[in-house]
């Protein structure tokens, strides 16, 4: 059973039926969805939960959706890994890593996209589209394949190879856009206006974006039922971002956390850093940028929650930081070398932040700290091919090897029983 109750105008306050509705009437602020947070408190434990599958679905109650129309392809519940040689390379006492690059099409969107989902079918929709940055269309694809629902994605025209064969393999109609993601937004906005399609991220972006409110929750329950000192994630729209933030304070309200402490902090590409760029300025108020940057799956000049953003990192203490590419690739590496985890470039862009901050004192050494690591590094190839320290080229035999190995390395390495 959900507990939504109503969707809610953000700026104004006014209540709507729970319908594929996204912006108020009145002031055109955004729609979120409300929910009765005491019916969820009398039905919902943390045994309850713990008993539950181990999937997105054991916060049922929590999300704005019946499970009978779930198409479930097993996301979330994710690892939170203990990093302790990477919290030692930048000077952390205690960091975690949450893993999302595990997820079925190997990002968050995964869970975004399970409540579109449910909620699009729930409401009688037949066909599913999205504008997208690639890891979008990726899960949109595949939800709609195990679903059965005919599928348009709406993707910029300089993407991943990765992010285009992870659509195109579910056979959706995938439509290549000249421009950036923020003309993809503007004519899938049009087009959801003519067309009776779910678009997740737009018709049905209100039920979508509480998707990633399942990041907060089982952060709070892979803890042990609480929260950390710092939190870092990367921002696009910065959905997720203040998504991670209301689901803790849902989490307090229903009776399973103490109140939340946490310091939220957003990372973001030099090369699209509207929200980084007004944090540093101290406004609130962003001005749009055109995206020059690897992080692809970031590269949205006109963020839709870049002002509730803002306004968090102001209430929580957390902060804003940027990073080049070249600091980008730096990030997805180190992750990697330290601890066995390959992050697409959002993942560079978030350690490459976090140690930007940690090195500035700007998150102190004794913060307990999680770093969101949203999408997997096979799909982002290109950022790192010409990176990597090529090969040993060898014959098949031994002195061959330990020739190359000389060569490369001035003497025989990794002989020492
Ligand atoms: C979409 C995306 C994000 C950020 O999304 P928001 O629009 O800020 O919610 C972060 N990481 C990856 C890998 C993504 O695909
Ligand atoms: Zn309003």
């Amino acid at each position: 059973m959900s507990f939504a109750r109503a969707l809610r105008c953000r700026e104004c306050g006014r209540e709507y039926p729970l319908d594929p509705i996204f912006s108020c009437e009145f002031c055109f602020g955004p729609l979120e969805v409300a929910y009765d947070l005491d019916g969820i408190r009398a039905a919902v434990s943390r045994d309850s939960i713990e008993r539950g599958p181990a999937t997105i679905w054991r916060y049922a109650p929590f999300l704005p959706c019946d499970v009978e129309y779930k198409v479930d392809l097993g996301t979330g519940y994710t690892p939170l890994l203990r990093a302790d040689r990477l919290a030692k390379a930048i000077g952390l006492d205690t960091l975690w890593i949450k893993n999302d690059t595990v997820n079925p099409t190997w990002s968050f969107k995964d869970r975004v996209v399970s409540i579109a989902i449910a909620r699009a079918r729930e409401f009688g929709f037949t066909a599913i589209a999205c504008a997208s940055t690639g890891n979008l269309a990726n899960s949109v694809a595949a939800h709609a394949a195990g679903a059965g629902m005919e599928c348009f994605v709406f993707i910029p025209d300089d993407l991943e190879q990765g992010k285009v064969v992870g659509s195109g393999i579910y056979n959706p109609t995938v439509v290549k856009v000249r421009g950036s993601y923020d003309d993809v937004n503007r004519l899938c906005t049009e087009l959801s206006m003519q067309y009776p399609w779910a678009f997740v991220n737009i018709n049905v972006r209100p039920y979508y974006a509480e998707g990633s409110r399942t990041i907060g929750f089982e952060i709070a329950e892979q803890l042990g039922w609480r929260t950390p000192d710092h939190l870092v994630a990367p921002m696009a729209s910065g959905s997720m971002y203040t998504k991670i933030w209301k689901s803790l304070q849902e989490f307090h309200k229903a009776g399973l956390i103490d109140e939340p402490k946490t310091r939220m902090s957003g990372a973001q590409a030099a090369g699209c850093s509207p929200i980084t760029t007004a944090y540093e300025k101290g406004t609130l108020n962003f001005i749009p940028q055109k995206p020059n940057t690897i992080a692809k799956s970031l590269a949205i000049g006109n963020p839709a929650d870049g002002y509730y953003a803002l306004k968090q990192m102001q209430e929580t203490g957390g902060g804003a930081e940027m990073v080049t590419d070249d600091e980008v690739v730096e990030g997805i590496k180190l992750l990697a070398e330290t601890e066995g985890i390959w992050a697409e470039t959002a993942g560079g862009v978030t350690i490459g932040c976090l140690k930007k901050m940690v090195a500035s004192g700007f998150i102190r050494r004794d913060e307990e700290t999680v770093a969101i690591i949203s999408g997997g590094g096979l799909k982002t190839l290109e950022a790192v091919v010409d990176a990597l320290e090529e090969p040993l080229h060898v014959d098949p035999r031994v002195e061959s090897f330990e020739a190359a190995q000389r060569a490369r390395h001035g003497a025989l390495v990794g002989t020492q029983a």
